[in-house]
This record gives structure tokens, sequence and C-alpha cells, in this order.
């Protein structure tokens, strides 16, 4: 009933804070209840094992955000969207956006997958098996939500991520807590030499946003740089030059 749909939420590179992509985000906005957050819908739709359709039709609607904009001859960045361990299972993810990205003719270049790190935290063969196809297929993977959880480091061994997204708890307590920045400073440094790009989350305050940069962090993204917004509302601060576009070279 299109009650459900991407916000996007910026990522800009940490040198120049030039708009380099964004994160799309599920919101549910519904004639009743009003607006609902991720954190209200999406246990449920696990407890129920309906996620994968709430996580299709998420990927078609930023497909069609992509091709709208495309189609005008505006500039695109790139979309990462979130996928959950049960997508592997409840349907044949690599094959169902595969369908979609064709549909609309989108580049893969445009489109990365997050997949949060606790769906790996124990070892399945399936969803390696997956995980890697997708990666052979032209996504990039980018592994969500790093140091949030019980995982394993090994994680980052076992399976090819191009990405690191540093979990926004370690920026709790930045300003107060001696042991954040070294924290912070080792996971980029160990990302770094193992060939990983990181991104650090949950962003709010510049003194955050130079650390990150000092440490050699690439990408930032948190509410210094904008909450999850409309589509509109992130076209217009695109075309507006608010947000100046920077692509990967
Ligand atoms: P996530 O993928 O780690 O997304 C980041 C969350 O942090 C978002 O919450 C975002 O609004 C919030 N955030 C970003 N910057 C800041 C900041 O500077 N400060 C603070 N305090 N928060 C910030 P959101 O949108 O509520 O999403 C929560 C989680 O729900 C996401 O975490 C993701 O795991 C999941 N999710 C969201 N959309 C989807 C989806 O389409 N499919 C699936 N499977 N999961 C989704
Ligand atoms: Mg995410
Ligand atoms: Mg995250």
């Amino acid at each position: 009933k299109g009650w459900v749909m991407p916000f996007y939420q910026p990522v800009v590179f940490a040198s120049g804070r030039e708009l380099c992509g964004v994160e799309a985000l599920a919101r549910w906005i519904d004639p009743k209840r009003g607006f609902l957050s991720p954190g209200q819908f999406i246990p449920c739709l696990e407890n129920t094992r309906l996620i994968h359709k709430l996580d299709t039709c998420i990927f078609e609607r930023v497909c069609q955000d992509i091709r709208d904009r495309l189609n005008r001859g505006l500039p695109v960045v790139p979309v990462s969207i979130n996928l959950s361990r049960l997508d592997f299972e409840l349907m044949d993810a690599v094959s169902g956006l595969d369908g979609i990205v064709s549909q609309y003719q989108i580049p893969k270049d445009l489109l990365h997958v997050e997949i949060t790190e606790s769906a790996l935290s124990d070892d399945v063969s399936f969803l390696s098996k997956a995980v890697s196809e997708l990666k052979e297929r032209g996504y990039a993977l980018w592994l969500d939500d790093f140091g949030s959880g019980y995982s394993s480091l090994n994680v980052l061994k076992d399976y090819d991520f191009d990405v690191l997204k540093l979990d926004m708890k370690f920026l709790v307590g930045f300003e107060k807590n001696e042991k954040a920045k070294p924290l912070i400073k080792a996971c980029i440094d160990m990302a770094n030499q193992m060939g990983l790009k990181t991104l650090c989350e949950g962003v709010e305050t510049e003194a955050q946003a130079d650390f990150l940069e000092a440490s050699g962090c690439l990408r930032l993204q948190g509410f210094l740089y904008g909450k999850p917004m409309r589509k509109e509302e992130l076209s217009a601060k695109i075309d507006s030059q608010e947000f100046k576009v920077r692509i990967e070279e």
C-alpha cells in the first residue's frame, strides 16, 4: 500500500565531508498508528518470518528512486541497503536482488549490501555461500554494527567485506572515556591493514569527526551530517548543492 518506504541518511567522506553515499533505512508511515521506526516493526517481522517481504519492498523502492534520478539525468549517489540474516533463509536473496536490479537496470556499483555483524556470529555455511555470491555478482559488502555484539573477530577473516561500519556505541562517552579513542584507532588501523575501508556510524560532533578523520577513518555517518530523510528532501539537498556530491575515484 506504499506505507513502507526508505528514508535516506547521508554518508560523507571524512576528508572534505562531501556526500559519498546514503543508507536506506525503512520507515512505516501507518494511517492509524502514524510514524513507525524500524525498532517497532523489524523484530516483529523477523519473529513472524516476514522480514524478507519488507526488505524486498525497500530494495525495490530504492531501485525505483535511483532509476528516477538516472532518467532525469540528475546526480546519483550509491545506496546501501540492510539485509537480515533471515532474508537468506526465507528467500533466494541473491536472485531476488538481481531480478530487481535488472528490472530497473541499475548499475551495481550504486548498491551496497549491509549485513549486521550478529547475523554472522555463528558459522553458517549457507550464509557464507550467499554472502560470497553477492560479492561475485558485483555488490559491495558492508559489515554493519561492527563491535556491537558477541561476534567473533574471525568474521573479518572468514568473509570478504569491502567496508567495516564501526558501531555507534564506540562513540558513546567519547568525550569522557579515555579508552574510546585508542580503541577506535586500533579498529581503524586493523581494518586498514586488512584492506578494508572504514565508516563510523553515529557521528554527532565535529570533535568526533575530526578525530576519526585523523585516525584514518574514510567515511562518516551520523546526525552531524543529517538524519534519515525522505527522498524528496535528499534530492532537494543534492540539487541545491547543500550536499556536495563526490563519487569515489
Ligand atoms: P543500522 O543499519 O545500524 O542503522 C543505523 C541506525 O542508527 C539508524 O536507526 C539511524 O537512524 C541511527 N543513527 C544514525 N546516525 C545516528 C546518530 O548520529 N545518532 C544516533 N543516536 N543514531 C543515529 P534506525 O533507522 O532506527 O534503524 C535501526 C536499525 O534497524 C538499523 O540499524 C538496521 O539494523 C535496521 N533496519 C533499518 N532499515 C532496515 C531495513 O530496511 N531492513 C532491515 N533488515 N533492517 C533495517
Ligand atoms: Mg545499516
Ligand atoms: Mg549500523
